[in-house]
């Protein structure tokens, strides 16, 4: 277990890590978070996250005092300190302490920077697994593509997936098309061999790890869309698979009990994971 937290300014053991209980975080999800994923020496996608950390504090207003560079210095650290070679952190800000009020309307607060490390085994070399998926309505609010910590929706769906003994729940918006995953962008490889995954529009989030994989679909000639895609075209495709900084390139071999490819993981999943990997190592 990794032990040092890092609570705005200070580095502490985990268990003494304090929050003031009038954070705005914590009444109102008013914060943004991001993970990135690290392997002995190695941030996977570190730009792409911190920009998009970045992005997320100036759309919902956060006046951040910290630059990028310091936050790079106070992440190494936390890895130094930890002694973990191979695992994530979690980065949030939020909008800070103020007495509760759901207004910030002049609001003076300074911003609460928290991070954790936490130290997972090394899978990466580990043999791919295909998971199952369930697909269910997509009911969050209308703004998914900020990355923020009010995460209730996602949490109601992964645990319902969790319960139903599937890996990940897949939104499906109101005219039957898939948004994206709980935690996951969504792809597919549909029977004309093409690999699409639904455009940056708004409704779901601009992935690091999907930037990556689209990049390098279209560098290695695959022919690859950014478009909107159907429930039923899902259910009915070669390949489906997930992307995040957590789980990587995921084969999804199930959805809602009907198997994709006859339930064997497909050759392009597989291509891509690993083109992914090489990317890093
Ligand atoms: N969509 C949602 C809703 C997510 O929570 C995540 C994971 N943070 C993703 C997509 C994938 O994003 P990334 O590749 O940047 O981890």
């Amino acid at each position: 277990m990794a032990n040092i937290s890092y609570v705005n300014g200070l580095y502490c053991n985990i268990q003494e890590a304090k929050i003031n209980i009038n954070d705005r975080g914590y009444h109102f999800g008013d914060a943004v978070y991001e993970v990135i994923l690290y392997n002995n020496g190695v941030f996977y996608d570190y730009d792409g996250h911190i920009k998009r950390l970045f992005n997320s504090l100036k759309l919902i207003n956060i006046k951040f005092h910290l630059s990028d560079q310091q936050l790079k210095i106070i992440i190494k650290n936390l890895f130094r300190l930890n002694r973990v070679n191979f695992g994530s952190i979690y980065i949030q800000v939020s909008r800070g302490v103020a007495d509760r009020n759901h207004s910030y309307f002049g609001l003076k607060s300074k911003p609460i920077l928290t991070m954790i490390v936490s130290k997972k085994k090394n899978n990466i070399s580990d043999e791919i697994k295909g998971v199952k998926a369930i697909t269910m309505v997509d009911n969050r609010w209308s703004r998914p593509d900020i990355k923020t910590t009010q995460l209730l929706p996602n949490v109601l769906a992964k645990t319902y997936a969790n319960k139903k003994n599937a890996y990940e729940g897949i939104f499906i918006d109101h005219e039957g098309y898939v948004t994206e995953g709980s935690s996951s962008n969504i792809w597919i490889i549909n029977k004309n061999n093409e690999i699409l995954t639904r455009e940056i529009d708004g409704k779901i989030l601009s992935g690091i790890t999907r930037n990556t994989i689209s990049q390098f679909a279209k560098n290695n000639n695959f022919k690859m869309l950014e478009k909107k895609f159907t429930k039923d075209e899902m259910l009915n495709s070669r390949e489906v698979f997930l992307t995040s900084a957590s789980s990587f390139v995921t084969p999804i071999i199930e959805i809602d009990n009907i198997k994709i490819g006859n339930g064997i993981i497909g050759k392009t999943s597989i291509e891509l994971r690993n083109l992914y990997f090489k990317k890093f190592n």
